[in-house]
């Protein structure tokens, strides 16, 4: 495989965030926005599986001012410890995430592919077959029930995969999947 630099992926990670924005609008039940919702979904556990994404968040952070980046890294320290309490007590951690700024992203730029796709219904078409994922109470609430939102990540998820693979290049059958929380990315640095 022809090595391709980490810039020109980040580049294409960007317009590949751009499509699944574009997928997610067109789906989206009209007056569908984020704006002002008590529920925050930013409180969901869920681990992120990609060396490329865990690459553009940390492109992200290392653009923001030290003492900013500082603080995120001080929240993600915080969140590993309640995950961790909670995950002892049996518990699924419901902290809030460390880039959650008063309820808006901290770093929408740079924010991961679930963070991008949660809300509207989605249907992914893999290996196991078809596996399908909810929408959020609001998203549903606007729904038409005769005509379900729904965005298809199938696509979205193949470009992803592809560039995973050009991002590890010759050390992809080498490296371990990522099976880490956002908090555990920020802990961990950049991805080497
Ligand atoms: S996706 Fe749904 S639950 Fe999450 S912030 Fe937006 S409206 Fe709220
Ligand atoms: S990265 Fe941003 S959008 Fe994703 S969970 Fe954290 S604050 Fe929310």
């Amino acid at each position: 495989m022809k090595h391709v630099s980490k810039r020109t992926l980040s580049r294409r990670l960007a317009a590949l965030y751009g499509k699944m924005a574009q997928a997610y609008a067109q789906a989206a039940p009209q007056g569908f926005t984020c704006r002002d919702c008590a529920s925050n979904c930013c409180v969901s556990y869920f681990q992120h599986h990609t060396h490329i994404e865990w690459h553009y968040l940390w492109e992200g952070l290392d653009a923001l001012p030290a003492e900013r980046r500082e603080a995120y890294v001080e929240r993600a320290r915080d969140y590993v410890a309640k995950a961790r309490q909670a995950l002892d007590e049996g518990r699924t951690p419901d902290a809030m995430c460390p880039l959650n700024d008063e309820g808006g992203c901290g770093l929408y730029e740079h924010r991961m592919m679930i963070c991008r796709l949660y809300g509207v219904p989605n249907v992914v078409l893999g290996r196991d077959g078809l596996r399908q994922f909810p929408g959020c109470p609001r998203c549903m609430d606007l729904a038409d029930p005769a005509k379900p939102p729904v965005v298809d990540r199938t696509p979205l998820y193949r470009e992803l995969a592809q560039l995973e693979m050009e991002f590890l290049g010759s050390r992809r059958n080498q490296t371990p999947k990522v099976d880490m929380t956002l908090a555990e990315m920020i802990l961990a640095g950049p991805p080497r």
